[in-house]
């Protein structure tokens, strides 16, 4: 069925992909000069500076399968895990995360006991946490709600805000808890106490040949050598170039009995099938016309922006880095700066010898006004802070970087706010109500890089084997 895909960022071109492999013919619109959407990466006098996301998770293998499909198996590289360490700031001192935390939750005791990030009555808090009873599952609520009912405010300023903000530039006091931490939703209702939940969990086997399972232990994420670039370039080759259309917005669809008219600036053309791989406010305002209740329900899901700042140094002119792979800002903390990655140690090979990169993640929700900002007030703004955090005696404010490169990301990253699951299973139910309609994005089901390709491929796959799906498996 000749098929329209609304959107060049990595879902679209999985899409894609999936439909050139079926020999489908489609066309795919993208709307500016690149494809790839948020994943960039560029290479500066030797060095990898990612603009967007830095690599993704090497559990979900989706990433990993059409990477090494495209002929980039070797390409692919490990997180540096030997080194890994995270810090949190506070009070301008850097703080490290305990060992032992699973998905948040604490889970040896003398680490937390130990560590400075906590005070002394968040500890007695956290250890009571052990006592409690299991909790039938009830609604949604935030993240925040969830964890400070179990280990009180301290835990969520420094431990859960920072990582969210870290992962989705949002607030764990708006994100869902049903959405975000499912298995921590699904352990409290079985054991209450979450501690007690991971220990249990811990203690069963894993399965031979689980990601986790034997010395051969895999890390925790993965990227590839020459940048994330390779991954969309890889797959451009893989695409008629007759079927891309660079700098087309599509602007509307109808639904008419021929099947789908796409509407762009210089035309309208009809298709059979159409897959909406844009963020979902953009997909509202395309389908706004077809079904108001359908675009209402896009339009309801929130996103935040973000802006990377990448800082290339002499490592010899910067004192000695704290040992890891950076470190999180904590709301409370008041900081432009959400996070910021020691990008040379997290994977190793893509940066110059003697050369240190340092990226900083500035805005999310708590700092949308920054993406206003010139790039070199953004520069001077996080050299300022790396300053202040790191001390003067790491990064002074004499010490210039060799690079610098400012890529902001505006309204890139879906926010899954209480009641997400609700939302997507509305819109769902009414997207099935059409013939051969698909949304795909970071929107529905997973942000990440992984769940992006596989909801691509399986919308695509959806396309070439039409066969009647329940609705609740649609998207899935
Ligand atoms: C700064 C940052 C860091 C991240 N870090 C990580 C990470 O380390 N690991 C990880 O797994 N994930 C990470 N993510 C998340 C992940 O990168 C994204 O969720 C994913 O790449 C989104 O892909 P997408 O195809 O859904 O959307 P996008 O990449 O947003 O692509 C959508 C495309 O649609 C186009 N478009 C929009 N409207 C129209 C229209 N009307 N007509 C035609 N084209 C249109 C846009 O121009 C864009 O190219 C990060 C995201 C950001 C922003």
């Amino acid at each position: 069925m000749r098929t329209a895909i609304i959107g060049g960022g990595i879902a679209g071109l999985a899409a894609a992909y999936e439909l050139e492999k079926a020999r489908v013919s489609y066309t795919l619109f993208e709307s500016g000069s690149r494809l790839g959407g948020v994943i960039a990466s560029s290479s500066v006098a030797g060095s990898i500076l990612e603009e967007g996301p830095d690599s993704f998770l090497t559990e979900k293998p989706a990433a990993i399968e059409l990477c090494r499909e495209l002929g980039l198996g070797d390409a692919l590289i490990p997180s540096n895990d030997a080194a890994r360490k995270t810090w949190i700031v506070v009070r301008n001192r850097l703080i490290p995360l305990p060992d032992g935390l699973m998905f948040l939750v604490p889970t040896k005791l003398i680490p937390t006991a130990l560590s400075p990030l906590f005070s002394l009555g968040a500890k007695l808090r956290m250890a009571r946490e052990l006592l409690l009873p299991p909790r039938p599952a009830a609604g949604d609520e935030s993240v925040a709600a969830l964890v400070e009912r179990h280990y009180g405010p301290e835990a969520v300023d420094r431990l859960a805000g920072p990582l969210l903000s870290g992962i989705y530039g949002g607030e764990a006091d708006q994100l869902s808890a049903r959405a975000v931490l499912p298995r921590l939703v699904e352990m409290e209702s079985h054991y209450g106490s979450l501690t007690r939940a991971m220990l249990a969990a811990r203690r069963v086997p894993r399965p031979t040949g689980s990601p986790a399972s034997g010395p051969a232990r895999r890390s925790t994420f993965t990227t590839l050598r020459g940048g994330l670039q390779q991954m969309i370039d890889a797959l451009a080759v893989k695409l008629n170039p007759q079927s891309i259309r660079m700098h087309t917005p599509v602007r509307q669809l109808e639904h008419i009995p021929e099947g789908w008219r796409i509407t762009h600036p210089r035309a309208s053309e009809i298709y059979g099938a159409v897959i909406v791989a844009t963020p979902a406010w953009a997909a509202s305002t395309l389908l706004a016309t077809v079904d108001a209740q359908l675009a209402e329900e896009l339009a309801g899901i929130p996103y935040s922006s973000s802006i990377t700042v990448n800082l290339v140094y002499d490592e010899i002119k910067l004192g000695p880095l704290p040992e890891g792979f950076g470190f999180l800002v904590p709301a409370s903390a008041g900081r432009a700066m959400l996070a910021c990655t020691f990008a040379h140690r997290k994977f190793l090979g893509r940066t110059a010898p003697g050369k240190a990169v340092l990226r900083a993640f500035l805005g999310g929700v708590r700092n949308a006004a920054l993406l206003d900002q010139p790039d070199g007030i953004l520069v001077a703004t996080a050299r300022r802070e790396l300053s202040e955090i790191l001390g003067p005696r790491v990064i002074g404010p004499h010490i210039e970087p060799e690079e610098a490169r400012v890529s902001r990301w505006p309204r890139a990253m879906a926010q899954y706010a209480v009641g997400h699951l609700d939302r997507v299973r509305r819109i769902r139910q009414r997207v099935a109500a059409w013939p051969n309609l698909h949304l795909i994005g970071n929107a529905y089901d997973g942000i990440g890089i992984p769940d992006c390709i596989r909801l691509g491929r399986a919308a695509a796959a959806q396309v070439t084997q039409p066969v009647a799906q329940p609705v609740s498996a649609k998207l899935k």
